[in-house]
């Protein structure tokens, strides 16, 4: 496939709004491709990565890279591309103003492998061969090439299609229809790969996907939990079952192959570099050649034990801090599920089951070890576990079917966190994406940040619905890290999946999730989330933040709309 047509698809997509319509124009688009390398590649454009994000390679391309190169291909002046960039601000239609030259008609495939091998060149001298490389490369595309493929390496491609509308462009091209898009969502679920699942769809068909295994060293994408409304709702809807302490750190999937040790965070990426502590234990105290297991990472203090808050375990992911934390916040994993153990997938099998192969994964030690949990049918006892939880400063419990497997990428009640007794007292916290920001009065003013807009995730849209406007919570420094965050991921107009009442000064491409405690969901006309053609939305009550960036979690890993509805209908219960 030539880079034109896949730029045309592009921008016809560009131009939809329904999602039907996209899905149909990804339809189309899938079924032009003729080889499964050429699929996987295509994926990953619409996608806007060049790589999954588990893939260990660093791709970078800075601002700086890019200006440089667009001058050096143009024939003009650093200063001049950047003040274009500055007018445009998107480097796609930066180039595009400049090119003059038709474009050789390359192929995707030449342009996916020329892009790919310029990110990844690194060592001395890189800098000067990315810049030739990338100007070499846009001295080959036209305009309309220009416009989309260079979006790609800078993050933002904006084409309004997130993961689900993918699955179902992909199940439509297949068949017309979507019925297959449980058959591709399985798959994905197993190893977080869609070009890697469009691949094997386009070569093998979907029996092969059908009997999919899980990839030692490709991410199984993580089950979530349900909240429950009491204590009482927990027992009626699991009967018997598993309550676990909730821990408040980092969730951590760890992949062990013989003696090499892979560990993916909550957003699948690679993080072994930042767990020394992890990598050693696993290799020292798992008794299994292979294995996944997934825990969570907490640090404590050294003297008393005890662990320590969220906000205080974060320090430890600051890549710079990793050695020099490590002492002064040891972290522990403490470890909750096996997925996998010697070549068999524990996934399908029960959790008490995959709690009995946890058990006898884990040797002696205390750096990984196995979460309590209590099995009961009892009310009063899950009530004096939870109890004794939060004296212990956990942040609640998590109860846990006894006869479901692993639900790979789904959120189901077969998990249940319960952290306070939300029918007394609502304060509770949404992760949400941020989705642009408003310059601020009085002393902020002068930074040009003094609060976000903030939205919760409509998977079956495949949107961002606005949920709040956030201005506290934050320390003066925490505002100009923010803009500094923020501004990385501005673009100049509302970003296609995002649904806004608001318009911001800065809007910002959904990429970081910040935690926010609320007092209350309201209903209101002034945003959009659960909307549903309706006029009022849903809001939060009285915001503020408590974590600034959730570096765990990428934004689709906001709190979705469904649980807002549910939220909002357990108060409404809780004050009748
Ligand atoms: P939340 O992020 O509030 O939806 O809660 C789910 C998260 O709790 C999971 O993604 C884990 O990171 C974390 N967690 C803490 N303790 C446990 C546990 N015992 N079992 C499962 N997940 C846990």
């Amino acid at each position: 496939m030539k880079l034109l047509q896949l730029a045309e698809h592009f921008e016809r997509l560009d131009g939809l709004t329904s999602r039907n319509a996209m899905v149909d124009e990804l339809a189309r688009l899938f079924k032009s491709i003729e080889s499964p390398e050429e699929m996987r590649e295509v994926v990953y454009l619409t996608e806007g990565i060049l790589l999954p994000p588990f893939a260990s390679t660093e791709i970078g391309i800075s601002e700086q890279f890019m200006s440089r190169a667009i001058a050096q291909a143009a024939g003009k002046s650093v200063e001049h591309v950047k003040e274009l960039y500055r007018d445009t601000g998107d480097y796609g239609l930066t180039a595009e103003k400049l090119i003059t030259w038709p474009g050789e008609g390359i192929t995707v495939h030449q342009a996916y492998n020329a892009l790919l091998d310029i990110a990844k060149t690194g060592g001395r001298g890189s800098i000067e061969s990315k810049v030739e490389g990338l100007a070499r490369l846009i001295h080959r595309i036209s305009k309309k090439e220009a416009r989309y493929l260079l979006r790609v390496p800078m993050g933002k491609l904006r084409l309004g299609v997130g993961d689900p509308t993918i699955m179902d462009g992909l199940a439509c091209a297949y068949d017309g229809r979507r019925n297959l898009r449980p058959v591709i969502e399985n798959a994905y679920n197993l190893c977080a790969d869609m070009g890697l699942v469009a691949g094997i769809l386009l070569s093998e068909g979907p029996e092969r996907l059908k009997d999919f295994r899980v990839l030692l060293g490709s991410p199984i994408r993580v089950e979530l939990a349900e909240r429950a409304e009491s204590i009482d709702d927990i027992v009626r809807r699991l009967s018997r079952c598993a309550v676990e302490p909730k821990y408040d750190g980092f969730r951590c999937q760890v992949h062990k192959n013989g003696d090499e040790i892979i560990i993916f965070t909550r957003n699948l990426e690679d993080a072994t570099h930042m767990f020394p502590e992890f990598v050693e234990a696993a290799r020292s105290i798992v008794k299994a050649e292979t294995a996944i297991f997934e825990g969570e990472a907490v640090s404590f203090n050294p003297k008393s034990g005890k662990f320590h808050p969220f906000q205080v375990t974060v320090q430890r992911k600051r890549k710079h801090l990793v050695e020099a934390k490590e002492k002064e916040l040891p972290l522990r994993l403490m470890a909750f599920d096996c997925l996998f153990a010697d070549g068999l997938e524990m996934l399908y099998q029960p959790y008490t089951r995959r709690r009995e192969a946890l058990l006898k994964l884990l040797g002696e030690g205390n750096t990984i070890a196995p979460t309590d949990a209590l099995v009961t049918d009892s009310a009063a006892e899950i009530e004096g576990f939870f109890n004794k939880c939060l004296n212990a400063g956990f942040e609640g419990i998590m109860a846990k079917s006894l006869i479901s497997p692993y639900m790979a990428g789904r959120r189901t009640f077969d998990w249940i966190k319960f952290k306070r007794n939300y029918a007394k007292e609502m304060r509770d916290t949404a992760d949400c994406a941020i989705v642009g920001y408003f310059a601020g009065r009085g002393k902020r003013a002068q930074w040009g940040i003094g609060s976000l807009l903030c939205a919760v995730y409509n998977s079956e849209k495949d949107r961002f619905e606005t949920i709040t406007k956030v201005a506290t919570g934050l320390t003066d420094k925490d505002w100009k890290d923010m803009k500094e965050t923020l501004d990385a991921a501005r673009v100049k107009e509302k970003p296609a999946r995002v649904e806004s009442v608001y318009k911001p000064e800065a809007w910002v491409e959904p990429r970081y999730v910040t935690e926010i405690l609320f007092d209350e969901i309201t209903r209101s006309p002034s945003h959009t989330a659960g909307r549903d053609g309706g006029r009022t939305g849903y809001a939060l009550r009285f915001p503020r933040i408590i974590t600034p960036i959730r570096a765990d979690k990428k934004a689709e890993d906001a709190t979705t709309v469904q649980e807002i509805k549910e939220l909002f209908a357990m108060q409404h219960q809780a004050t009748q």
